[in-house]
């Protein structure tokens, strides 16, 4: 097992990583006068009982919610703290968040505005919620206005990572959280990317020592910019390599074609071949680059897009400039940096 402690403002906070965690939490958890375990349907079937078991069923109450991002809403969020008021549960209560990004970012934001405040701890089941959103305190809901536009920075108590939830996590989830792996080497840790880009297959099968290594350097490089930069001014910018066409793929899309990470995936290697285009890396970084993302086996073919519609979606993001869209790119091995360019640049 791993332990890793996160430091952010005042607030400090342990992740463990490791096998077979999820039958410790009887030692990890916090204290709490009741408990409710936020999970969702599918996650649920794998390990709701295991997490009741572990925390002790007299004091735990469960509420399950719809997989998928469509339960990431203000009602979600209302009827949580209405079963929970009608409950009566107090101050001192804790809320445990089983399951991906969407049960993290609801249970999050139901503990921050319970009685203003309540702890929470997290139980994160994807690989994209383990090495992305377990870190950084970032809560909230999609209204029909944009997504996560409603939402708090709150830290959990702990994070408890179990490598051995992801043996049922469906394949195109895994490689959507191999998207933000791969991210993280490029912008941050050259050396990291190789290992990345030498033992993806290792990693697919989910070989123990690679995976708790890997996610555990994740956490670590995701805390430190977090860290230096907790509320998004300059650092935490890095984050969004390979996003902002990403992002715009998946608005495009209606949400309804890509995961995150394959969004992410093809971002990247788009945004490589636009700092290529600048001179920012050479050719053989380049291929690195890209034959890493061919790795994980997602088709890469976008061409079936509109041209216009994605730069249309690109040129809303809240990061842009006078009408000029913000990339970060990579310059040179294991760095980023930002840059504004008029869509005219912005070639595929
Ligand atoms: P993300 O972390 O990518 O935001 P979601 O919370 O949307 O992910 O979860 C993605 C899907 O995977 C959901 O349908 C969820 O129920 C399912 N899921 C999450 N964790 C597991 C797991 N360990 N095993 C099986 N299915 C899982
Ligand atoms: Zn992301």
């Amino acid at each position: 097992m791993e332990r890793l402690q996160i430091n952010l403002g005042e607030r400090s906070y342990p992740i463990y990583i490791g096998e077979g965690l999820f039958s410790r939490l009887q030692e990890i958890k916090p204290t709490g006068d009741r408990y409710l375990l936020l999970t969702d349907q599918n996650v649920d079937v794998y390990y709701g009982d295991l997490v009741m078991t572990a925390i002790g069923r007299e004091k735990c109450h469960k509420y399950i919610i719809a997989p998928g991002e469509s339960s990431k809403t203000m009602e979600t969020v209302i009827q949580i703290l209405s079963y929970m008021l009608d409950c009566q549960f107090t101050r001192k209560s804790v809320i445990i968040a089983l399951g991906g990004g969407v049960v993290g970012d609801i249970a999050g934001f139901c503990a921050s505005i319970y009685m203003r405040g309540i702890h929470w701890i997290q139980l994160p089941t994807t690989l994209l919620a383990q090495v992305d959103s377990s870190v950084g305190g970032k809560t909230g809901v999609n209204m029909p206005q944009g997504k996560n536009v409603i939402g708090s920075f709150y830290q959990p108590q702990v994070v408890v990572i179990d490598t051995d939830v992801l043996k049922t996590l469906p394949r195109r989830e895994l490689i959507s959280g191999i998207g933000e792996v791969i991210k993280y080497g490029i912008i941050c840790d050259y050396n990291f990317f190789s290992y990345i880009h030498n033992h993806l297959p290792s990693l697919l099968t989910l070989e123990k020592d690679i995976l708790e290594k890997v996610i555990y350097r994740c956490c670590k490089m995701k805390a430190e910019v977090v860290a230096a930069d907790e509320r998004e001014g300059g650092l935490r910018k890095i984050l969004n390599f390979g996003h902002t066409f990403g992002h715009g793929l998946e608005a495009a899309a209606n949400y309804e074609y890509y995961t995150h990470g394959e969004a992410v995936l093809i971002g990247m290697m788009v945004e490589s071949k636009i700092a290529l285009g600048m001179d920012w890396i050479d050719e053989t970084y380049y291929k690195e680059i890209t034959e890493a993302i061919e790795k994980t086996g997602i088709s890469l073919d976008i061409s079936h897009m509109d041209r216009e519609l994605l730069l249309e979606k690109m040129l809303r993001d809240k990061k842009n400039q006078e009408n000029k869209i913000s990339f970060i790119l990579p310059k040179g091995k294991g760095k980023v940096q930002e840059v504004l360019l008029p869509k005219e640049a912005v070639v595929w």
